[in-house]
């Protein structure tokens, strides 16, 4: 649905609030179903009409169920407000918000640039149905920045980017990329699944679609699949066209969990900010970690990139154990270390309430493989007391030690 008011009354000076007091009215009118503060879940599929012309112009704002409901529109207009988007269709994951779009501007005989530290997912659902549907896939150093420049031929339809990169964190030049790609004609898109709206916003810096897991910080409780993605002008028809034309929409229930989330997001990412600083700090300094690949570190390599851009830092980064020179032995001690954690969980995804803990597998990279020289472990710090977390995870590289 397209970009509306932020609900601000009649003679507001428009100073722009600060982002917690957006996140808790950005979205619903309570004005507009009986003053409740909370919107309504809309359940259903057919919408009825008052009459034979009605129907046929289908001159009314919601017309079936796959168009969106009420209850859609409260948490798109809350997005749209957040990324400063022309508008934002809701899907029932993270990944339909990376196929859907890459679908939407995928052209027979185009050629689509995109990063060699994508999330695996995308990169499947590239190499598969895109080349399937003609298009040529090539992957860049997520490092490269401008010299994108060099990669962009005339049929080049999508530049997709992510940063941080998943599992291994580094920064990418998102506004470079983007002004490249721009110049050629291209489409960028960024997986912003990482910083959230809250700490960056693409479209502000050229991205023209910007894409979320809200499964993560959104939902923020390990309960929700969902994706968000956003459009700007120029992008927003196409974009539109295709989630109808496709017919994927999330589910009302879990539109309206998603809103409460984004009620609480703002304190979320407070705590998990600071717990994360202090863990990954403090993990530097204890032995058998050979690397913390956190850009929001001041001594890490892309963090004068991550500074530039980004306005705070979430949940999730990686360490590199101490490595043995033997991959069999790394995987044991890999393994050692996950299996001595009590209070992480071990399991995919992040952005939810609790510590979770993964061995990271990047044999899928192409151009940008590169050796870490110890097991790589990706770490979600969770809303639980950091001295809990730290006393785990003691236990964890003690265990690793001993292999
Ligand atoms: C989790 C994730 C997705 C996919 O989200 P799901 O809701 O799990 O399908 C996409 N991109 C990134 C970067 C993610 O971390």
């Amino acid at each position: 649905m397209g970009n509306e008011a932020d609900g601000a009354e009649a003679g507001d000076t428009r100073k722009p609030r600060g982002i917690n007091t957006r996140l808790a009215h950005i979205g619903h009118d309570p004005r507009s179903f009986h003053g409740f503060v909370n919107p309504p879940i809309a359940r259903g599929s057919t919408v009825l009409f008052p009459d034979a012309g009605t129907m046929e112009r289908r001159d009314q704002a919601y017309t079936y169920g796959t168009r969106g409901t009420p209850t859609h529109t409260a948490l798109e207009n809350a997005v749209n407000e957040l990324e400063g988007s022309a508008g934002t269709i809701l899907l029932p994951s993270g990944l339909a918000a990376v196929t859907i779009p890459l679908l939407a501007f995928a052209e027979a005989g185009g050629h689509a640039l995109i990063t060699d530290a994508i999330y695996n997912p995308t990169r499947r659902m590239a190499d598969s149905l895109l080349k399937r549907f003609g298009m040529e896939v090539e992957y860049y150093d997520p490092v490269i920045g401008a010299g994108i420049e060099r990669l962009m031929r005339p049929n080049t339809k999508i530049v997709f980017t992510e940063a941080p990169a998943s599992n291994t964190f580094e920064m990418q030049d998102i506004p470079a990329i983007a002004a490249v790609a721009r110049a050629h004609g291209a489409v960028t898109m960024m997986d912003n699944t990482y910083a959230t709206p809250l700490f960056f916003k693409p479209l502000d810096h050229g991205v023209d679609i910007s894409i979320h897991a809200a499964t993560k910080y959104p939902a923020g409780h390990a309960d929700i699949l969902m994706g968000f993605v956003s459009a700007n002008q120029r992008c927003w028809e196409r974009l539109h066209d295709a989630h109808i034309t496709l017919g994927c929409p999330a589910h009302p229930e879990d539109a309206y969990l998603v809103l409460r989330g984004l009620r609480t997001m703002g304190v979320r990412l407070e705590r998990h900010q600071r717990s994360t600083l202090e863990v990954s700090r403090w993990l530097k300094g204890e032995k058998g970690v050979a690397q913390v690949l956190n850009p929001a570190l001041p001594d890490d390599p892309h963090h004068a990139l991550f500074a530039r851009d980004f306005c705070g830092s979430t949940s999730v980064f990686s360490i590199v154990l101490d490595g043995t020179g033997d991959a069999r032995r790394d995987k044991a001690k890999a393994h050692a270390f996950l299996d001595a954690l009590k209070i992480f969980g071990l399991g995919y995804s992040w952005g939810g309430y609790e510590s979770l803990a993964v061995h990271v597998w990047l044999g899928d990279r192409t151009v940008s493989r590169a050796d870490y020289g110890g097991p790589v472990i990706r770490l979600q710090i969770g809303l639980e007391d950091v001295a809990d977390l730290q006393e785990d995870l003691t236990k964890g590289l003690a265990a690793a030690a001993r292999v």
